[in-house]
């Protein structure tokens, strides 16, 4: 992790992001269980994990009733997603030590992603608000609309909708790229609070180096339920 976020350390606003990160530490409640060595770096998975990850992402794929639910580029938030991900995408680029490499994240009408990127969907009929499977993001259409909706009710603007959707979206992306899913793999029966702080982590980074406010941030945690 360190080393991935080297190229931000330098990045404008990091104060306001260190602000924001504790402030997202402490919304989350269980703070008392991390640890201080809870900030690993990136998972390292076997070329027999990636075939194993590859092969969970196929076997969802498989589900076509579910994938018709998620056209991306019917959702009304598409032009919001499409324009977050076009901000992420070259600083994945420059992030040399993701391993497996990803070159890309593309917002997909349908799967499969392609080799070596990360797939977003905007899915309709999600039980979660959004949820990431290896390198498959999925963000729930109804959660980003109770977003907007909670953002309007604070008075908050247009910027700060779309903060908090780049916070979700980049969590998300960002346990894709930490190849979270591994520790499933591995037994464990969800993320745990290391893995949540780093994908809170690497979403605050990459705001701050694309230059999106965390304004939205805590609006989007308190609306989010399981992410
Ligand atoms: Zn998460």
């Amino acid at each position: 992790m360190q080393k991935l976020l080297d190229f931000v350390k330098n990045a404008p606003g990091t104060g306001l992001v260190a602000v924001a990160l504790a402030l997202a530490i402490s919304a989350c409640g269980n703070v008392g269980q991390v640890s201080a060595d809870s900030k690993s770096a990136a998972v390292s998975i076997s070329p027999t994990e990636k075939s194993s990850l590859e092969g969970l992402e196929g076997s969802s794929y498989q589900n076509s009733a579910q994938w018709r639910d998620c056209v991306s580029s019917a959702s009304p938030f598409y032009p919001d997603v499409s324009g977050l991900v076009g901000k992420i995408n070259p600083v994945i680029g420059k992030m040399a030590d993701i391993s497996p490499p990803v070159n890309e994240v593309a917002l997909l009408d349908a799967p499969p992603r392609g080799e070596n990127s990360v797939g977003v969907f905007l899915c309709n009929g999600m039980s979660a608000s959004a949820n990431a499977l290896y390198r498959t993001v999925s963000l729930s259409n109804d959660f980003i609309g109770r977003l907007k909706e909670a953002v309007r009710a604070n008075g908050g603007g247009d910027d700060e909708f779309v903060s908090g959707l780049a916070f979700v979206l980049y969590h998300e992306i960002g346990h894709a790229v930490l190849n979270h899913s591994a520790l499933k793999l591995r037994g464990d029966a969800k993320f745990g609070l290391p893995q949540e702080l780093e994908a809170d982590q690497f979403a605050l980074d990459v705001m701050a180096a694309v230059g999106i406010s965390t304004k939205g941030v805590e609006t989007a945690r308190s609306v989010a339920d399981v992410y």
